[in-house]
């Protein structure tokens, strides 16, 4: 719920404040941990969120909890249902996060080891990397949060949930990841077909999957299956070709290994490019590597 007003604690000194006092430069500056739910004998914590437009508001601070009678405690209290209900709640994986997350892994897999460490330094000073993870209690209850891309998966509220998508190299992949959603880095092998579906075997470091692309994937696009023929075209071109794809991990009984099922068109880098601009450089033959 959001929340437009509070109440504001220095030296013991208490004000009441309107969202429309507030600014993210004075919010930083001045009121970060100071402001409290305004409600009478309430001492929630608040932060603010700002919004483009006049349009800022305070929320609830993330573990902090608003007294029994106060007008928004009922929030919290549902949202831990909601938890305990289900466990694991659905959070979609909209294309932006995804077509950022391929190209972040593109650049990664394109560093040598020097400018990746310089780039973990980097992202350690400015707090991105923490050093420590927190410790987390198992006996408390959780809310994990499955990002999915399988449109099969969506439920409505789904797109109410944002989750972090998250990266691994063909050979760190671990047990954990299996089910999730990912963002997989690894080099190009061979391009092969299955039923007319084509099937990228894909490794790094002698570890091998392959990554199978969904009937969503050609959904409105059966273009696209041809478009995969132009691959061994690239394959010879360029040696271990990098591929980024998004998609939903699967650890297969048969041989061990884990497969990657991407579902979104945009789920798919080859050396740094989608599927139809590397077509279109190919039939135009503008490409040079
Ligand atoms: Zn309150």
């Amino acid at each position: 719920m959001k929340i437009l007003d509070a109440v504001y604690f220095r030296n013991n000194e208490r004000s009441f404040l309107s969202i429309r006092e507030i600014t993210s430069e004075i919010y930083v500056k001045e009121y970060e941990k100071r402001l409290f739910c305004a409600t009478n004998g309430c001492h929630a914590r608040l932060c603010f969120v700002a919004k483009s437009g006049n349009k800022n508001y305070l929320r609830t601070w993330r573990d902090s909890i608003h007294s029994q009678h106060c007008l928004y405690s009922f929030d919290k209290v549902q949202g831990r249902l909601g938890v305990r209900k289900s466990g694991t709640i659905i959070g979609i994986v909209s294309r932006d996060q995804i077509r950022k997350s391929l190209i972040e892994a593109y650049d990664m897999e394109n560093m040598n080891e020097e400018e990746r460490w310089k780039l973990v330094v980097e992202k350690r000073q400015h707090g991105i990397i923490k050093m420590k993870r927190p410790k987390v209690n198992k006996t408390s209850e959780q809310l994990t949060l499955a990002i999915v891309s399988d449109p099969a998966r969506l439920t409505p509220d789904a797109f109410l949930n944002k989750g972090r998508l998250y990266k691994r190299d063909v050979d760190t992949l671990k047990e954990k990841d299996n089910g999730q959603t990912r963002t997989v880095t690894g080099r190009i092998q061979s391009l092969s077909y299955i039923n007319g579906s084509p099937i990228l075997r894909v490794y790094k470091n002698n570890v091998f999957m392959n990554v199978r692309f969904e009937e969503a994937f050609f959904a409105n696009a059966e273009q696209y299956y041809d478009m995969f023929k132009i691959i061994n075209r690239l394959l010879k071109d360029v040696d271990s070709a990098i591929l980024n794809a998004t998609g939903e991990v699967r650890r297969k009984d048969e041989n061990d290994e884990f497969e990657l099922l991407v579902f979104d068109r945009d789920g798919l880098l080859l050396e740094g490019m989608p599927l139809t601009l590397i077509v279109s450089h190919y039939t135009t033959e503008q490409i040079s590597f």
